[in-house]
């Protein structure tokens, strides 16, 4: 029954169109009947010292209690001397994965429409270490860091994701035969976690390749796994795959299970307020945490009716061409619950 599943997550609705889609969300879960109780946190408007940072060690304390999250966009506050909010986030709550599931959406045409793919982005390291001098003028090293912790970590990840998904392949992306060492131990690192799941395929295409791949057939990959520069520009161009970032879910991971996700897009400022933004990435979001809690009943059935929805055609936002409100949308899929 549900009182057994019963659980809290954090909430933060964020600004801009952030609320407007926040409250759809809160609705479609209610409606399907999710056995979630929302924690809504706010950040800041002032600095916390405690954390440097417009994000207060309540929020932390929120999402590391209730090990799941949902977040909506939040406007980057502008000013030197603080944390910005993502980066506080991924280092206090070591969140080490980034995951983004792209898949085309019947019915909507894009230049593809066989994209089904993950991609599971090493987050804390590599080439975003911030490590950067400059040892004489005129020349600037910027270290690239490539640990045995981080990649076991994120490859074990991927591992478990694909097989908790029932997806297929795991493709490693790299370009080690360049950087030798350092995209070394993140292939080696992958083969051994490799050998604990020998019913999943595994491949290792070099990034280069992989870019041109992906632009060709998209269709011939499933689950994803990088360092942390190439999932950040692969995970884009996969999310222009299906039609761009405003339909990308995402869901950051951390240690002991913690999950916290969010739509990829920004504040939308230019329709906030309005009702007119469309709150398939955020809701796509929450059923990625779904998922990561075990409750795929209710996650299918929602995801299914967005899909329904947005397939029938009759109730699209603006964004997707439609003349659909917020609140049309969010009824349609409601009504097209299970
Ligand atoms: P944006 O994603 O907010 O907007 C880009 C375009 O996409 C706009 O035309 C907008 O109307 C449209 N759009 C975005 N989400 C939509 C939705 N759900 N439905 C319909 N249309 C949608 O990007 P931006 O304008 O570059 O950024 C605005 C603000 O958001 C900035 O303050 C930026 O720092 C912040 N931002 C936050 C996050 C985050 O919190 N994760 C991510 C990106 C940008």
């Amino acid at each position: 029954g549900y009182a057994s599943n019963a659980f809290t997550a954090t909430l933060f609705p964020g600004d801009g169109v952030g609320p407007d889609i926040a409250n759809a969300v809160k609705s479609i879960f209610a409606a399907a009947g999710v056995p979630v109780t929302w924690d809504e946190q706010v950040v800041a408007k002032e600095v916390d010292p405690r954390t440097n940072s417009f994000v207060t060690r309540e929020n932390l304390d929120s999402v590391l209690r209730h090990k799941v999250g949902l977040k909506g966009p939040m406007t980057t506050p502008i000013g030197k001397g603080f944390r910005s909010l993502n980066l506080t986030l991924r280092k206090e709550l070591e969140l080490f994965a980034n995951v983004r599931p792209c898949l085309s959406l019947p019915g909507y045409k894009t230049r593809y429409d066989n994209v089904d793919l993950v991609t599971v982005r090493e987050n804390t390291e590599g080439e975003y270490s911030g490590l950067e001098h400059e040892v004489v003028p005129g020349v600037v090293e910027s270290l690239k860091v490539i640990t045995r912790k981080a990649s076991s970590r994120v490859a074990e990840f991927a591992f478990k994701y694909a097989k908790d998904n029932n997806r297929n392949k795991i493709t490693a992306v790299h370009k080690a035969n360049i950087m030798k060492k350092a995209d070394g131990l993140f292939l080696e690192c992958c083969r051994e976690v490799r050998e604990k799941y020998p019913e999943i395929q595994y491949e290792e295409v070099i990034v280069d390749n992989c870019c041109m791949q992906l632009v060709r057939d998209p269709g011939q990959f499933d689950v994803m796994v990088m360092p942390n520069l190439y999932g950040d520009i692969i995970s884009d161009l996969s999310a222009g795959l299906i039609g761009g970032l405003g339909l990308t879910p995402s869901a950051n991971i951390g240690e002991n299970g913690l999950c916290l996700a969010e739509a990829v897009h920004g504040t939308a400022p230019d329709i906030a307020g309005k009702d007119l933004a469309n709150p398939t990435a955020l809701a796509m979001s929450g059923i990625m945490m779904l998922r990561h809690k075990g409750l795929s009943k209710e996650a299918d059935n929602i995801q299914q009716a967005i899909l329904k929805v947005i397939a029938d055609g009759k109730y699209r936002t603006k964004d997707l061409g439609g003349e659909a409100t917020t609140s049309d949308f969010t009824k349609a899929v409601i009504g097209s619950l299970q």
